[in-house]
């Protein structure tokens, strides 16, 4: 088949490009073209690549060189030359086909990849199973944890406008001690002197307690010389009571021995008066009868 350039396709002709399957160009500025001439087909910056290549730009391009009903560039294209339709379509066909064919190789090639990651995924997900198992029954136990820490925060603001409410009752009776401080610090400056008093009398009494600790051991010597006069005047007294013992042994003795005394007595001064009568009646004495 001659090939021949710039030459505007005849009927059942059209340009030999299979740019439109096999190339794309991506500029700078995200514009996406089939070959270094048609227009741009869309933007990847906007569009993801693959919607581009399957654009109704992109599709009409290729639905030209298709069937030969070309647009402007193409129609004036000084890259390509004029091919049949059924030529180009053929040479579309192989490249797809060959296209086709790698893309099945590599396909597969990823569907082993793809196979291992699967097993892997289900092992994996074997094991998430039981980690979210784990996951869920630590999710219940910090629920109950959580309805506990719900309890007891609600506790603790409780508590917290308990403590508040002192707080401010503490306040109003800092308030009242602030202004009873001057008197207070009068107080205790009297307290002050108060114990330096007390000192002096603590001083004092240190003092007589050391002098009535001497005294007493002076009495503790005293009632030792006592204790043993009282010892000596027990022995005496013991002497003594054998002695009034004795006394009392002999006083019927002595009883019967005085009565005879006075018997005596009063005989004597019964033989007395006797004598005495007639001497006073010889001095004129005699008492009256
Ligand atoms: S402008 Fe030329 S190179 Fe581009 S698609 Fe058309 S025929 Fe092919």
């Amino acid at each position: 088949m001659a090939m021949s350039f710039n030459k505007a396709p005849g009927p059942g002709e059209t340009r030999d490009c299979t740019d439109p399957w096999n190339f794309v160009i991506v500029r700078s500025n995200g514009d996406v073209s089939l070959c270094c001439r048609s227009e741009v087909v869309g933007n990847v910056k906007r569009t993801p690549l693959p919607e581009v290549l399957e654009s109704d730009q992109a599709k009409e391009l290729r639905r030209g060189v298709w069937t030969g009903k070309l647009n402007y560039d193409c129609l004036r294209c000084s890259e390509r030359g004029v091919a049949t339709i059924e030529d180009l379509r053929a040479r579309v066909r192989r490249g797809v086909s060959d296209r086709a064919a790698e893309e099945i190789a590599s396909l597969r090639s990823e569907r082993h990849v793809l196979r291992q990651i699967r097993s892997e995924l289900l092992k994996e997900r074997a094991g998430l199973h039981g980690h979210v198992g784990a996951i869920e029954g630590e999710r219940d136990q910090l629920g109950r944890h959580a309805a506990t820490l719900e309890s007891e925060l609600a506790s603790l603001r409780a508590h917290g406008e308990a403590l508040e409410a002192e707080l401010a009752r503490l306040r109003e009776h800092a308030k009242v001690l602030e202004a009873e401080r001057p008197q207070l610090r009068g107080h205790i400056a009297n307290l002050e002197g108060e114990n330096a008093a007390l000192k002096g009398h603590a001083d004092t009494l240190e003092r007589e307690n050391s002098g009535l600790k001497g005294h007493a051991r002076a009495m503790d010597s005293d009632a030792r010389g006592l204790r043993e006069h009282a010892q000596a005047l027990e022995a005496e007294l013991r002497g003594v009571h054998g002695h009034a013992q004795a006394l009392e042994a002999e006083r019927p003795h002595l009883q019967g021995h005085i009565q005879n005394l006075e018997r005596e007595v009063a005989n004597l001064h019964a033989r007395l008066e006797a004598k005495r009568n007639p001497i006073r009646r010889i001095l004129g004495l005699a008492k009256p009868k």
